[in-house]
């Protein structure tokens, strides 16, 4: 089987999609006060930085790195493309994480370098990002091989040469060996997957409790049963109301409310996550509406389904021009709830200090149609976060460099400096605006891109 993992994935991402970074330190993550390093891109990872890092210890090391907000759509169109890429090379895959999916493809040794190159190189192609790709007889020997191979690696470890690629591990590399397992065991001396084969069980076993013990000596010697398996459960569940009469919009929420709880009752039942909410409107005039709104991962916590599903019927109801006619007695017909994106992961903590800042102008998960809801007020300038997408009306396409507070703005007032650029494009502009500029507005983040 083989395990693919893409190197740097945020990371990646943002230097694909802004070319001028190609070659940069670039870090992404949380960058108010308390915020965490998510990604760092490997130029980044030579000055010491590193995921889960705090902001400002990576600020230390690499103070000239160029430091972005998350853009979770865009790593998640990413996400979907390179997924689809991996789905033409086998039927059971399995993924599981954002960026990261194990394959089936069938027992033997014979072709498989070909195979893990092609893997490689169609991923490469069709996105612009490069993975790594492992190959073994199990998952545990796969996920060691594409981890050995990063980065932009492909490794096969063929049966013949499992032993020894695992004996030269060091204990480390297992996975469930976390630091204080490791401390015990190299304590002894037992820092390589070979000390621990020449191990007696019952020393492991006194170093890590029972299961760890036999765990970690399963590991050692290869053995692990897990099979690739693929989701094979529903894609979405939804719930809906006919309405006895056409309800105006601002009567909506309790409805929202049952049909929420009926859609999240079946999400339960199934035993998933979902990471889109959809909430559509069939209004007086039967048009059928419907907006999205996708969370960070997949989740079957109500409260954060909640937030997206009021989120989705504000826009709806935006659409529709529904809250105009309250007074007209237009209303809506019926409301359904639809959850999709449903999976059995709810694991990625990619991001611990991702949550949006509601301060910020700039919506991180915008509803599907109203991306450039920047509202700034008349007695302040809108605020734009590093890394951000933007338009300009003139200057086009662009993200945010950083913003300049009327302090430190040599014009005095709030300025914001924008880049300009696009996948493929070697012609970045800079440019200093005024942060009220007009022709400034916020952009949802560009297509995945197939090479040229
Ligand atoms: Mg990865």
């Amino acid at each position: 089987m083989l395990h693919v993992d893409a190197d740097a994935f945020f990371a990646s991402v943002e230097q694909r999609q802004k070319p001028s970074l190609a070659s940069s330190p670039v870090i992404v993550g949380g960058l108010g006060g308390r915020g965490v390093v998510a990604t760092a891109s490997y130029e980044a990872r030579r000055f010491g930085v590193g995921s889960a890092m705090p902001m400002a210890t990576a600020r230390r090391r690499c103070p000239q790195g160029v430091f972005v907000h998350p853009r979770m759509e865009a790593y998640r169109a990413h996400s979907v493309a390179i997924m689809a890429v991996l789905q033409r090379f086998t039927d059971v895959l399995e993924q599981v994480s954002v960026d990261e999916a194990y394959l089936e493809v069938g027992g033997a040794d014979h072709g498989v370098h070909e195979l893990v190159s092609a893997v490689a190189a169609a991923v490469l192609h069709e996105t612009g990002l490069r993975v790594s790709v492992g190959a073994g007889a199990s998952k545990l020997v796969a996920k060691l091989a594409s981890t050995a191979a990063k980065p932009r690696g492909v490794l096969v470890v063929t049966r013949d040469a499992e032993q020894s690629f695992l004996d030269a591990l060091p204990v480390t590399a297992l996975p469930g060996v976390g630091p204080v397992a490791a401390a015990r065991l190299t304590e002894l001396g037992i820092d390589t997957v070979a000390a621990v084969r020449a191990q007696p069980v019952r020393t492991l076993e006194r170093l890590l409790g029972t299961a760890g013990g036999t765990s970690v000596r399963e590991m050692a010697h290869g053995r692990d049963a897990r099979v690739v398996t693929p989701w094979r459960g529903p894609k979405s569940v939804s719930a809906e109301q006919t309405l006895e009469f056409d309800t105006p919009a601002s009567q909506l929420g309790p409805v929202l409310d049952r049909v929420l709880v009926a859609a999240h009752a079946r999400l339960l039942q199934a035993g998933v996550g979902a990471r889109t909410v959809t909430v559509r409107l069939k209004d007086t005039d039967f048009a059928v509406v419907g907006r999205a709104v996708t969370v960070p991962q997949a989740t079957s916590e109500l409260g954060l389904l909640r937030g997206a599903a009021v989120r989705a019927l504000a826009a709806v109801v935006a659409a529709t021009g529904l809250d105009a006619e309250e007074e007209s007695g237009a209303g809506a017909r019926l409301l359904g709830v639809h959850l999709g994106g449903l999976s059995p992961q709810e694991q990625l903590s990619l991001l611990p200090a991702a949550t949006p800042s509601p301060a910020r102008g700039l919506p991180v998960e915008p509803a599907e149609g109203d991306g450039a809801e920047r509202s700034p007020t008349s007695s302040s300038a809108p605020t734009w976060r590093a890394g951000a997408d933007v338009v300009h009306d003139e200057l086009g396409r662009g993200w945010v460099v950083r913003e300049l507070d009327a302090h430190r703005a040599p014009s005095g007032v709030p300025e914001v400096v924008v880049r300009f650029e696009v996948t493929g494009d070697r012609s970045a502009r800079q440019r200093r605006l005024p942060a009220t500029d007009p022709g400034l507005h916020a952009a949802e983040p560009e297509p995945v891109r197939a090479l040229r």
